[in-house]
Formats: C-alpha cells, structure tokens, sequence
C-alpha cells in the first residue's frame, strides 16, 4: 500500500523539480548483460528507454539492423579500440552480394581500421572506396531477401585533434571528446543501391535506417560520457567506469565525453531532460538550454506526436557549426554559451535541433541527396516553436532570420531541393536553410494552414522509423489538398 502512494507522490515531485547533479556523484552499481551476450532478437533492454507509448515498437520493425559494440575510450584520448557485431537482414526485395559500412572518421581528420572482419564466421577481405569513407564486405554466399548475416570486426579509430571534415564533430578539442559518426555503421539501400559517396564537405552526411544500438563503454571513470540511448549497466573496473548504453529505434549512435561536464537536469512527463555543460560556462545558460528543450518537446509533441524517448540530452561541445542533432542528443556549440553571445541564437539552435528528433530521426531522409527534406521542415518548424512559446508576434523574427539567411544570395531562386554538394559555398546555408522553409510556408499558404498541419502530422506518423523522400512529401501533401502542386514544386523545388 505504501509503495502505491508514495510512487506518484515522487513522480509528481520529480516532474515539478528542475534538479542540479554534479558530474562527480557517486552512480549506483547496476549490472547489465555484455552486449555480444544478449539475444539479437532480444528487445527489452531497450524498453525503458521509450516512453510507454513508444514500447510497442519493440514489436515491430522485423529485421531492423543490431548493432552490439564493445569500446574501449583511454586516457590519452588517442585511439579508440572497439569491437563489434553486427546482425543484418535483407530486407530489400533483391538479393545482395555485398554489405556497405560507412567510416567517417578517415574523412574527419581521423582514421578508423578494421581488423578480423568475419561474415557468418567466415574471413572476408574488405574493400575501401570513396576515399576509404566506406568499406565494401563481399558476402561469401548471396544474401536472398529475408535471410540474415552476423559480421563481426574489430575496429581502431584515431581520434582527430584538429577540426576537421564535418564541422569539426570528431576528435578531442579542449578536453572534450566528440564521437560522431565514430563506429562502422550500414547505409541506406534503396532504389539506387546503396548510398554510399565521398562526403560532400557541407552536408549532413549519415543515411542510416532506424536500428538498435546497444554499446558497452569503457571510459576513465573520472569522464562524464553523454551518448544516445540510456545508461542500462554502470560498473567500476578499477580506474575505469564500464557503462552500458542502449539506443534504438535510433538511427545513429552519438558519444560525448569530458571531465569538465557539469548537469543541470529536469524531467517533464515520461523524460528526463539533461543539459550538459562545462564547467565554468554560465550557469544560466545550462537552465536556459533546459527551458528551451522543454519548451520545443512540447511544441512538437503537441503537433507530431510526442517525443519517443525516456532520455533527452543537450551537449555543450567545441565544433564549426552552430548545432548537431543526433538520436536523443543534440550537440550545442560551446561559443554559443558564453556571455556576449546572443541567447536568442542558443535558443533558435536548441530548438532546430530538437526538432530533428522528429524529422531526421524518427522520420529519415537522405541527409545527402535531399537535405531540404528535414532541414527545411526542421527550420519550419523551429518558427512553429517561437509562435507556440511566445505568441504569434514572434513569428516576425523568425521569418527575418529566414530572410536574411537567404539574402546571403541576393533571394537567387536557386532549387532548394538539389544535393548537398551541388551547392557552391554559402549556397547550401542560404538555400537549404532560408528559401527552404519559406517553401514549406508557400506550400501551407498554397495547401491551406488547415489542411497543412494536417499533412505534415501525418507525414511525421505514416512515415515514422521509415524513409521519407520528396516524391513522398509531394504525394501526400497533394492527397491531403486534393491539389495539383507541380507548380509550386517547380517554383522552388526542382532543378530547372
Ligand atoms: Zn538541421
């Protein structure tokens, strides 16, 4: 009887408290499986990291890729050394005679090597293309559709100490570790095969399907480590912490690390929400970041569909851009915390990049070829944002920002919807990311607002852990309108 009273009473007070930890808090021993010794088809270690709601998707996604990584992080941060295996299922409607793996890191100022490559237990040679920025793995037998391959590997990165290829998003800057895109992981397949190319230096380069990630880290105990998913094991080895994260539905797996992390945290509803900071950085700004995710879960849950995870963090890290989404994490530029900088760019960063939870995550695109899919939709509705926080006046600044984004290039009616690397320098920023959703507005005004939101929620629903293309946001945005849209489409989308 005394538990049945006292555990709403406590979530109700967790859901009313912003709460600070300090990174040097003792955790509590919690022991979780290895990873390579947990079923593939066993999902329930990632059951508390979904919010209720969420779980049923456990059951579904037949065949999504499972990712069991083993990392090494040492003291030195010069090398990381992993190992991992990999289940994979065709689920293509033709058979397939080699696997991709992408390996950033070799074009980020880094460097990643495989070792002991095994497919279904079998020693198979690799081979690297496209500046070695992916491995091919021929298959020793064809895989049919619906048939499945174990790869396992070992895996040594170098980690970068200058800001290199991606916006600097990789290496150890000023005590600060940043993994992205550190771990070998599978592209996309679809009607052009797969999607594998040498990084265009502007965009966004993961095309990943959704998938489970489930990763033992081995870190220096004294680092704070922030990464997708949620903490499911916690041990002490020694020096060394052993944390066990799992991640997924996701579609990418994102690690940062410091010992100059301090956290200031609140939990609204089902999610805890995590802002991670460094040490000496305006404490205001950590709460303020906390607010403005709050804020933007909100607006966005309210108007696609809440939030899918239990676990929602913001990183202060050193990087050349202004933001980075990943799959229950954003990563936030160090500068934009600091005193003289404008508070209203942390806020319209925070919220872009939450937003990306819903269209980059849960609804994929090809970050490469149609990058207006989600960053015109994310910019979009980063507007919806302000309107939903502060009123309808608000919408003015937002569209001013848009503007002057575009203004960059004189308005040139330049596509919005052309390959990252088809634009030339401050193009890409200006086109994809000041004329794209100013198309997503001509298309509401065209479509009407009504009718609009309605389109968009369910473009968000219908295509959630899947794949989302122009071709598709076109055909059912017409469905919605009962309209022709080519001409809009070719006002602002197409090449001409
Ligand atoms: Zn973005």
């Amino acid at each position: 009887m005394k538990k049945i009273l006292v555990f709403p009473l406590m979530a109700l007070i967790l859901s009313l408290t912003a709460c600070a930890i300090s990174a040097g808090d003792p955790t509590p021993t919690r022991i979780a499986p290895h990873p390579f010794d947990v079923a593939w088809d066993d999902r329930a270690i990632f059951r508390e990291g979904l919010i209720e709601a969420e779980q049923p998707i456990l059951d579904q996604l037949p065949g999504a890729t499972v990712y069991h990584i083993d990392l090494q992080i040492p003291r030195d941060f010069r090398h990381l050394q992993g190992r991992m295996e990999t289940l994979y299922t065709n689920r293509e409607n033709e058979p397939l005679n080699e696997i991709y793996f992408r390996l950033f890191p070799n074009t980020a100022g880094g460097g990643t090597t495989v070792s002991a490559l095994k497919v279904d237990g079998q020693g198979v040679d690799i081979v690297h293309e496209f500046l070695d920025s992916a491995m091919r793995v021929p298959l020793p037998a064809t895989l049919q559709p619906g048939e499945q391959v174990e790869i396992q590997m070992d895996f040594e990165v170098e980690i970068a100490r200058e800001m290199a290829g991606n916006y600097g998003l990789f290496g150890y800057f000023d005590g600060v570790l940043v993994l992205d895109e550190f771990a070998p992981v599978i592209p996309v397949y679809d009607d052009e095969g797969w999607n594998v190319e040498v990084p265009p230096p502007n965009a966004d380069v993961p095309y990943y399907d959704a998938s489970f990630y489930l990763a033992r880290v081995t870190a220096p105990a004294d680092l704070t480590i922030v990464a997708s998913g949620i903490v499911v094991g916690h041990e002490q080895e020694g020096d060394d912490q052993v944390l066990t994260f799992a991640a997924g539905p996701a579609r990418d797996f994102y690690i940062a690390a410091s010992d100059r992390y301090v956290i200031v945290s609140r939990t609204v509803g089902e999610t805890t929400i995590n802002s991670y900071v460094v040490a000496g950085q305006e404490d205001d700004r950590a709460k303020l970041t906390l607010q403005f995710a709050e804020d933007a879960l909100k607006s966005f849950g309210a108007r696609f569909g809440v939030y899918p995870y239990t676990e929602f963090d913001i990183v202060s890290t050193p990087m050349m851009a202004l933001g980075m989404e990943y799959p229950g994490v954003v990563a936030i530029a160090l500068d934009l915390y600091e005193p003289g900088s404008p508070v209203v760019s942390l806020e319209a960063t925070v919220a872009h990049e939450v937003g990306h939870q819903w269209f980059y995550n849960v609804v994929g695109n090809d970050q490469v070829d149609e990058p207006w899919i989600d960053e015109a939709i994310v910019q979009y509705i980063t507007g919806l944002y302000f309107v939903d926080t502060y009123g309808a006046q608000a919408e003015q600044g937002w569209l001013d920002a848009l503007y002057d984004r575009w203004n960059r290039v004189g308005q040139a009616d330049i596509p919005i919807g052309l390959p990252a690397g088809s634009y030339e320098g401050r193009e890409y920023g200006a086109i994809v990311y000041g004329r794209g959703p100013l198309f997503v507005m001509a298309l509401a005004e065209e479509m009407g607002e009504e009718a609009f939101d309605e389109f968009l929620r369910d473009y968000y629903e219908s295509h959630a852990w899947g794949i989302g293309t122009g071709d598709t946001f076109r055909q059912l945005a017409e469905s919605h309108c009962q309209c022709d849209l080519t001409a809009l489409f070719e006002e602002w989308v197409y090449e001409k």
